[in-house]
């Protein structure tokens, strides 16, 4: 719950920028006051986070606060219009229980698994949305409603949310690095988000990293995702053990210096390592968030990057940054209290 809460929050911030971006006043959503006089704005945003097994969605408001929430299934077996059809509904309901009005709603910001095409407002082809190939998600949308819609990238989403009200608030060059089923990446550089030429910039998971290492599902060998996400710790686990594993039991193994599972992570973690160097060497960062499914292991990942990053990454110094430690750290169990003190 907690990741599908910090979600909706990041694709309202990217619905921010996007009025911000396009010239729209940002003040569309909060109040303001402009030459003195206090501007009538629509105080709350939805935010739409689309994944393969399940949709986030959200009210938030000027401050990026949850109003209200939900989760439903990601139904594969329907049209994907029928899915957007639920979406629409479960949005209607959730501002309805509220008591606030479409009026209210400056717009609608979705996040949703690459290769998509931001521009046009459709995804390409996800790999866990068969149904969803080349399909327009943002001009379904807007049929049902009456408000801006937009689409981005989730990764790149993530990376807004860090800089505005996370691990990478004041950096102006980084990178958040998502290691969870597959690995992925938003890259802000120079304060702004590198999203490409169709809004697909930071598919990091198909960097080569070990040709050795087997085809990945992309068609290259040796890709970073295919050696290091979650998938492949499980995959490379079972193999090495003989028996089907989880990421989260291979893990335990490790904690317990199993002897033929603490070189596959040794491994994984120079792996990652190379990932993060070849990341700094091509955009000199500040710092690299990581963040992700694999949350159990963060900080392990952390501090075996940047053993394998100092010998090789010039000139160096750059911070890495365990997403949960952090924010749980500073805001305790009410995890949503951090968004409190975000300024727009
Ligand atoms: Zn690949």
């Amino acid at each position: 719950m907690f990741n599908a809460m910090y979600r909706i929050n990041v694709h309202i911030f990217y619905l921010y920028q996007r009025f911000r971006l396009s010239g729209r006043e940002i003040s569309r959503i909060g109040t303001l006051v402009q030459g003195g006089m206090e501007v009538k704005v629509k105080p709350f945003a939805v935010g739409v986070d689309i994944g393969g097994t399940k949709v986030a969605i959200g009210i938030i408001d000027a401050k990026g606060c949850v109003a209200a929430s939900t989760i439903i299934p990601t139904n594969v077996s329907i049209l994907a219009t029928e899915m957007v059809a639920q979406i629409a509904e479960h949005i209607l309901r959730l501002l309805d229980k509220k008591g606030i009005t479409m009026e209210q709603v400056a717009g609608i910001g979705i996040g949703a698994p690459g290769p998509l095409d931001a521009k046009q407002g459709k995804l390409i082809c996800p790999v866990n949305l068969p149904s969803w190939d080349d399909f327009c998600v943002v001009e379904e949308l807007k049929r049902k409603n009456s408000v801006p819609v937009l689409l981005q990238n989730d990764a790149n989403c993530a990376a807004l949310a860090e800089n505005w009200a996370g691990n990478a608030q004041g950096c102006e060059h980084f990178i958040y690095l998502t290691i969870s089923t597959g690995i992925g990446a938003g890259v802000v550089i120079d304060k702004k988000l590198v999203s490409g030429y169709r809004g697909n910039a930071g598919e990091v998971g198909h960097i080569v990293i070990d040709p050795a290492q087997g085809r990945c599902a992309c068609g290259q060998k040796g890709c970073f995702e295919w050696v290091a996400s979650g998938t492949a710790i499980a995959r490379r686990a079972s193999e090495v053990m003989g028996t089907k594993l989880t990421t989260k039991e291979v893990f335990a193994l490790y904690r317990k210096n199993e002897p033929r599972i603490v070189p596959l992570i040794e491994e994984t973690f120079t792996y990652i390592g190379m990932g993060c160097v070849a990341l700094i060497n091509l955009f000199d960062l500040e710092r690299i968030v990581i963040g992700g499914g694999v949350a159990e292991v963060r900080s392990s990942i952390c501090s075996g990057s940047k053993v394998c990053e100092k010998p090789y990454a010039k000139p160096g110094g750059t911070q890495y940054s365990d997403r949960s430690s952090a924010v749980e750290k500073r805001c305790g169990n009410d995890r949503r209290s951090r968004f409190d003190t975000c300024k727009l």
